[in-house]
């Protein structure tokens, strides 16, 4: 259902995007003086777009990312308080692209005119999630029920009773709670068949919940891999699992970048995303760091789709998602440089986030020359994280932080990168899923 291009095909469609962003001062200025990308050589020396980039540039800050007016465009936006929240702006026609793909996505994993779709996604705000689900139930010829997450959750489940969809969009944090309230009141959800969720990452312990809560029998499938500014990067089939995606090679160009050693990793090999959107010419995406790492398994797909699969092995360091937002973790490392120094602290740290029974839990473990004189000092490092980021207060309140701790460990016994010997600050064990 999804299109199929071979690599040079895919190259040519790169390139043209590549043209269309020089009519952005932006592109123009980064691009300046090289020449058009002939082969894959030339490609891959174009310099990379980074995340900042993105948010110093973005409209309305500036208009120089845009290759067209502010005209006939949606503005939506990603990110919370103290990540990088910033806007997207999209053509009618990319956002109906965007749509597009998405719906296809839906409907390889079943949904369909027959299906009652709850969408229970949140509204406002300039999030395109809500507008985006009623976009593509619309396409699928589905029966829509616009509900969202923005009312009560008792008044989610009574028409949830009323109208008995038979599948839900929304994303794991609400899921849970519908959960927690079915499994408390004994209530029951019997046509529903299919449990499709977005924004988050879902890990097997809430898996297990909601199967628990939902029935054995309910299906559970992430909506897709997506960005609000390239969209769909990844669709799952019958046989993908949890963690995997094959990429829609007309729509969406994803290189796997070994950044350490400057070169692209092979063979299934691990290494960061760089995507190019295929589509979108009002604000071209080229080579986008999205701060993603995974790797292409390089094995055909039991479904027959030649389109790759890519594995999906969490994020590559810059941020992480708490609570639906982007946190930077240059935060994190200023919540550090608040203790670092004093009684033999170092600035060296890792930040472990996991997941425990359904809930985060967060410990920062910091390096220092005598540890037992630093312990003293873990409190004003946990204050100062929760200074520095809202979601923690936010997630605490809501009941889903399991534990925010720091601690100190000898000097040198933190992971370092075997290639730069660098520490690595951030180990999200939440992505970590076992492939089934
Ligand atoms: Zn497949």
């Amino acid at each position: 259902m999804f299109p199929w291009i071979e690599s040079a095909h895919q190259l040519g469609r790169a390139r043209e995007i590549w043209h269309a962003a020089l009519a952005a001062p932006f592109y123009a200025a980064k691009y300046a003086g090289m020449p058009a990308p002939m082969d894959w050589t030339q490609w891959r020396a174009l310099p990379l777009l980074s995340r900042q980039e993105l948010y110093d540039n973005a409209w309305p800050r500036t208009g120089t990312m845009l290759t067209v007016p502010p005209e006939g465009m949606i503005v939506t936006s990603t990110g919370g308080t103290s990540g990088m929240a910033r806007y997207t702006v999209l053509t009618h026609a990319e956002w109906d692209r965007f749509c597009a793909e998405q719906a296809r996505a839906l409907a390889l994993i079943g949904v369909g005119a027959e299906d009652r779709v709850a969408n229970l996604l949140v509204a406002g705000s300039l999030w395109p999630s809500f507008l985006g689900g009623h976009e593509i139930v619309k396409r699928l010829g589905a029966l829509h029920l616009p509900i969202s997450a923005n009312i009560p959750v008792e008044t989610v489940l009574r028409f949830c009773r009323e109208f008995q969809p038979t599948v839900m969009l929304s994303l794991p944090t609400l899921f849970v709670f519908l959960a927690d309230l079915a499994l408390r009141d004994g209530i029951r959800f019997p046509g529903l068949r299919l449990i499709a969720y977005a924004g988050e990452h879902m890990s097997p312990a809430v898996r297990t919940h909601l199967q628990h809560a939902f029935g054995a029998e309910v299906e559970i499938h992430a909506l897709a891999y997506t960005s609000a500014d390239a969209g769909l990067m990844g669709y799952q089939c019958r046989h993908c699992a949890p963690n995997a995606y094959h990429v829609p090679s007309d729509f969406q160009l994803i290189e796997v970048v070994d950044m350490e050693r400057g070169r692209v990793a092979e063979g299934g090999e691990e290494g960061e995303l760089l995507v190019t959107n295929l589509a979108r010419r009002s604000q071209p995406i080229v080579r986008y760091r999205i701060g993603d790492r995974g790797c292409y398994t390089g094995e055909p797909c039991a479904c027959g789709d030649r389109n790759p699969v890519l594995r999906l092995a969490g994020r590559a360091g810059d941020d992480f998602k708490l609570g639906g937002a982007y946190v930077a973790m240059a935060v994190v490392e200023r919540a550090v440089e608040t203790v670092a120094g004093r009684d033999g602290i170092s600035p060296n740290y890792c930040l472990r986030i996991a997941d425990e029974a359904n809930r985060i839990a967060l410990e920062l473990v910091v390096e220092a020359g005598d540890p037992d004189a630093a312990a003293p000092h873990a409190e004003t490092l946990v204050g100062a994280l929760e200074t520095a980021i809202p979601e923690l207060g936010v997630a605490r309140e809501r009941g889903y932080l399991a534990r925010l701790e720091a601690r100190f460990v000898a000097l040198g016994s933190l992971e370092r990168s075997p290639v730069t010997g660098k520490v690595r600050h951030l180990h999200d064990l939440r992505v970590e899923e076992p492939a089934s």
